[in-house]
């Protein structure tokens, strides 16, 4: 959802590249490709095919004010907090089952919570349920329904070693030029044998084969602060990087229009399309939402 929503007094500000090397850590240097965005042409990295923006520092703060605001991330249309649940208690079942605990034995933090809609799917499950959100506005309103929520960044909360079983992240790294920070802290945090879950988009999927520059996850006004654009291959690595063990990696959703954005009988045809592809799109990688469960490994150096 969201990481920093001011810039640190020490950020250099203006016209400079907000990003300049891969986010995963690799060395090589990025290089353009033909996505022509209005910040210029995405850059790849060479190594781990990464997608990188050429967006300023400048224009990159501005657009991460929306993620403050009073209206960002109200509760949807019923059928979609519905849906939305529903994806939730999915995860939430996979994340006990690779625990092998219970709800009630399991603490977990969802960072960048936002308004805590995951945070409350989890407290109804029975977890213990914290969550931490950097947008002061936005975390006041999570606490204000009854949520265990913290202000700021993960990093600043200071939490002992191994506090947590489980730690959850959703559309927050594609937001971060140095994602290994965030990862770390979670490594840190999570006891041995705890799971990370995070998602963000998929730069392999058909979605993006199709619409090029126009994906909407590209489109900064739209989706602020998205600078960093991950597929299976660069996520593992990150993981991997991070000291994280791979439990899956998996990919789902064909999406090329939202309602609304396109006239009826373009989005009509569009959605029967990708609702026929979502099958496909799954097993073969090619979905538009890419979705990691991780582990720290009981000990160093191992990956169980
Ligand atoms: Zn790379």
């Amino acid at each position: 959802m969201s990481v920093l929503h001011s810039p640190p007094a020490s950020a250099e500000t203006g016209d400079s590249a907000y990003v300049s090397a891969c986010p995963v850590g690799c060395e090589a240097p990025l290089s353009a490709t033909d996505i022509i965005l209005p910040e210029g042409p995405l850059l790849r990295c060479p190594d781990c095919g990464q997608l990188v923006s050429q967006i300023t520092t400048a224009r990159y703060w501005e657009t991460m004010k929306q993620f403050d605001h009073p209206d960002y991330n109200q509760p949807g249309a019923p059928s979609q907090q519905e849906r939305g649940s529903r994806v939730a208690q999915r995860r939430l079942n996979t994340i006990a089952a690779l625990l092998e605990r219970r709800p009630q034995d399991i603490r977990l933090i969802d960072v960048g919570c936002s308004r805590g809609h995951f945070v409350r799917a989890a407290a109804d499950l029975g977890f213990q349920a914290e969550g931490v959100e950097p947008a002061p506005h936005i975390a006041a309103i999570a606490r204000a329904t009854g949520l265990n929520v913290y202000s700021g960044l993960l990093e600043e909360q200071r939490f002992p070693e191994q506090s947590f079983d489980a730690v959850t992240m959703f559309e927050v790294i594609e937001h971060l030029r140095e994602p290994r920070t965030l990862l770390a802290e979670c490594c840190r945090i999570l006891r041995p044998g705890g799971v990370l879950l995070l998602s963000t988009g998929n730069t392999a999927s058909w979605t993006v084969a199709a619409m090029g520059a126009r994906w909407d996850y590209f489109d900064i006004t739209r989706a602020g602060g998205h600078i960093s654009f991950f597929n299976p291959q660069s996520l593992q690595r990150l993981a991997a990087g991070c000291g994280f063990a791979v439990v899956r990696i998996q990919t789902a959703r064909m999406k090329f229009h939202e309602r609304g954005e396109v006239p009826a009988w373009r989005y009509t045809p569009a959605k029967i399309a990708a609702e026929l592809l979502n099958y496909p799109a799954r097993l073969l990688g090619r979905g538009h939402d890419l979705l990691a469960y991780l582990r720290r490994p009981q000990r160093a150096g191992t990956t169980s």
